[in-house]
């Protein structure tokens, strides 16, 4: 029977096949290190963090021949060292209700990932509320309603079209009187019209501070990793509109592609709180660099 196929060929999986297992042994050269760089630049880790790595490689190596895992090796290194500094998990305060303000274009993931934070803080034994800040749209509300649901996690809702920012008030008193630990409350994410929506962010930020001047205590900027280079866009986009203290990056499922990840940690330095792998509530996983860094180069 022929192996399965791999379900997400690394970059370097596509440069050498399975040479691997039969460590073939090439001189590292020019043409190769530059083949490497643009495999690294295909993956969305922009030129100039490609050109690092692939430097970093040839340091002391040129000339010398090395095994196809050794290569690898030394690659996911140099990418795990990257993204060690931004590995960190969403940092919990004491205070009640903590205000994790979820932002992000639409599309993105905000609703799923949502529901999965509900679904995780719920199973660690914290009483979560989510407000469905995306007044604008029924269906975005009607999502959200569903992952409450399966998350057991109630949904606040306002009339569709209603301030958003005074929806977040609502949540914040209604959260603060029956002592929930958590409240999420999603945004938002027309970016076609890009003007009304930071106003309306900004208006929302600005009303969350009155009625608690340490809140938003997180604010999660949720990104496509399939979007590719788009994400940095975004980030510039959403920090100057809100206060980004941290990334969830979903459908890393689905790519090759995920460079974008260390480009955002070269540029950005933002932490990864989680990764999106998946559409269902449990396919939400803490960011691992070193897993991360095999993947992408495996
Ligand atoms: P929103 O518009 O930002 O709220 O985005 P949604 O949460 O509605 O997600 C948009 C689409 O992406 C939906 O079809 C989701 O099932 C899908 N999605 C979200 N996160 C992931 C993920 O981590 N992996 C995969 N494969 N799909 C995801």
């Amino acid at each position: 029977s022929t192996p399965e196929p791999a379900a997400r060929p690394g970059l370097l999986g596509r440069l050498f096949g399975r040479e691997e297992v039969e460590v073939p042994r090439r001189a590292l050269d020019d043409a190769m290190l530059e083949e490497i760089e643009d495999l690294l630049v295909a993956s969305d880790m922009g030129v100039g963090t490609a050109q690092r790595v692939t430097a970093n490689l040839a340091e002391g190596r040129m000339g010398r021949r090395l095994s196809v895992p050794e290569i690898k090796g030394v690659l996911a290194g140099e990418v795990a060292r990257i993204m060690d500094g931004v590995a960190r998990p969403m940092p919990l305060y004491p205070k009640r209700p903590q205000v994790v303000l979820v932002v992000g274009v639409n599309g993105s993931g905000k609703t799923t990932t949502i529901g999965k934070l509900a679904s995780q803080f719920r199973a660690a034994g914290k009483t979560v509320v989510i407000a469905a800040g995306d007044t604008f749209r029924a269906a975005a509300v009607e999502q959200l309603q569903v992952w409450g649901q399966r998350a057991g996690v109630p949904v606040l809702t306002a009339a569709q079209g209603s301030d958003p920012a005074s929806l977040a008030y609502d949540a914040m008193e209604k959260a603060g009187r029956d002592g929930a630990d958590l409240l999420l409350i999603d945004t938002a994410g027309r970016l076609q019209n890009r003007q009304d929506l930071m106003e309306e962010l900004a208006k929302i930020v600005r009303v969350i501070r009155k009625k608690d001047p340490s809140a938003p205590h997180n604010t999660l900027l949720v990104l496509d990793a399939t979007t590719g280079q788009n994400a940095l866009s975004q980030v510039e986009i959403f920090q100057k509109i809100a206060d980004v203290t941290g990334l969830v990056m979903t459908k890393l499922d689905g790519t090759a592609k995920g460079g974008v990840l260390v480009a955002l940690a070269d540029r950005f330095g933002l932490p990864i709180h989680a990764i999106g792998v998946g559409e269902q509530i449990d396919d939400l996983a803490p960011f691992d660099p070193e897993e991360f860094a095999r993947a992408l180069t495996g």
